[in-house]
């Protein structure tokens, strides 16, 4: 049985959501405050939030990044707003998916049964590895960008979730010879340079524009949470 926390303000859409979802099989609890969602996601320890943008006490957006600080628990969205845009910035601040109002309940649970059909092997004990929306799996060898399955290269996959494990820290090259390649001393900098390249087209990015992969100039790389 799936634990479920809705958090929504309005009476309607939540006793009617709440109502529909425990047909469904779900146990529903329900919050009408970020203040009051943020304490039950802590406590209550549910399998899936339903995380409503607009509501009175604090931004959603806001919330959805307190939630992200303190668990791991996949979070879809529902937002009033139908744009990349702000697909983009949900899926950003750690989202696993999106809904648009209005939308059906029906509509919900399939959004709620891919997410958790998802994020099981992937959000798992120690294995999974977020850093913003790029999600890593090392036993199920998975990789995700904002949704997007990332196809990756065994090295790629590799290097990109040594510096995942160690975001936000500037790894050095000979660091990553070493633990990626397995060649304990320095020389091939330019399979570093390659495969960073090759990772940043897979991300989406370029060395001119980054989001995730910052390279320092002599020092090495890291990757970051571009939402941060
Ligand atoms: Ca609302």
């Amino acid at each position: 049985m799936v634990q479920l926390l809705l958090v929504e303000d309005d009476a309607s859409v939540r006793s009617a959501l709440t109502r529909a979802l425990s047909e469904r099989g779900h146990v529903v609890t329900s919050a009408p405050t970020a203040a009051e969602g943020l304490r039950q996601a802590v406590e209550g320890r549910p399998d899936l939030v339903v995380l409503d943008l607009g509501l009175p006490d604090l931004d959603g957006s806001y919330v959805l990044r307190m939630l992200r600080a303190v668990t791991s628990v996949p979070v879809i969205v529902a937002t009033a707003r139908d744009s990349e845009q702000e697909m983009v910035r949900v899926l950003d601040a750690g989202a696993d998916d999106y809904v648009v109002k209005p939308f059906s309940a029906s509509q919900l649970n399939a959004r709620i049964s891919a997410v958790l059909r998802r994020s099981q092997g992937e959000t798992s004990g120690e294995d999974a590895v977020r850093v913003g929306g790029l999600r890593m799996s090392v036993k199920a060898r998975e990789a995700s960008l904002e949704g997007r399955p990332l196809e990756l290269s065994p090295k790629e996959f590799d290097l990109l979730h040594y510096l995942a494990t160690r975001a936000g820290e500037v790894v050095s090259k000979r660091e990553l010879l070493a633990e990626v390649w397995q060649i304990p001393f320095g020389g091939a900098d330019k399979t570093i340079d390659v495969h960073i390249a090759w990772l940043r087209r897979k991300l989406g990015e370029t060395a001119t524009a980054p989001r995730y992969l910052r390279s320092i100039r002599g020092s090495g790389v890291k990757i970051v949470d571009p939402s941060r």
